[in-house]
């Protein structure tokens, strides 16, 4: 797979150096998925109060892309409203989705955007969303 080199190092960064990995002590929900495909596997912890993403904490095995997406995931998602991290959560979908044409919206989706060459692998799209789709899950638990 052959990526942008500056994007390439954006997700190796966020691979070695994972921000919010390690799971809280407290949490309001906490949701397993797996992408059996690649073997990637996600564990996630998600505080909300009055809509409010409060915190967001992880842990997991897997591919470079699927620990360097949860670490860019949660450290966007942090500290939002549950309407604006839908928002965001939305593009970066979109974006997964562009089969290679996307750029995404680096204002909304910040170092996000480095998964841009990731749409164009249709086996490793599920790796890149395992961390989104894990806090849609538990944020959606969460506000039912
Ligand atoms: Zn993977």
């Amino acid at each position: 797979m052959e990526l942008d080199s500056l994007y390439q190092a954006v997700i190796l960064d966020h691979y070695r150096t994972p921000l919010h990995k390690g799971l809280s002590a407290e949490k309001d929900i906490q949701v397993h998925h797996n992408n059996p495909s690649c073997g990637d596997e996600i564990t996630l912890n998600l505080i909300m109060k009055d809509g409010q993403i409060i915190d967001i904490s992880w842990d997991g095995v897997g591919c470079s892309i699927s620990m360097a997406s949860a670490s860019v995931m949660s450290d966007l998602l942090i500290g939002n409203s549950y309407a604006k991290a839908t928002v965001i959560l939305n593009a970066f979908v979109e974006l997964m989705q562009s089969k290679g044409q996307g750029v995404g919206d680096e204002e909304l989706l910040e170092d996000g955007v480095a998964f841009a060459g990731v749409s164009k692998f249709p086996a490793r799209i599920k790796c890149a969303l395992l961390a989104w789709m894990a806090f849609k899950d538990a944020s959606a638990q969460v506000m039912a």
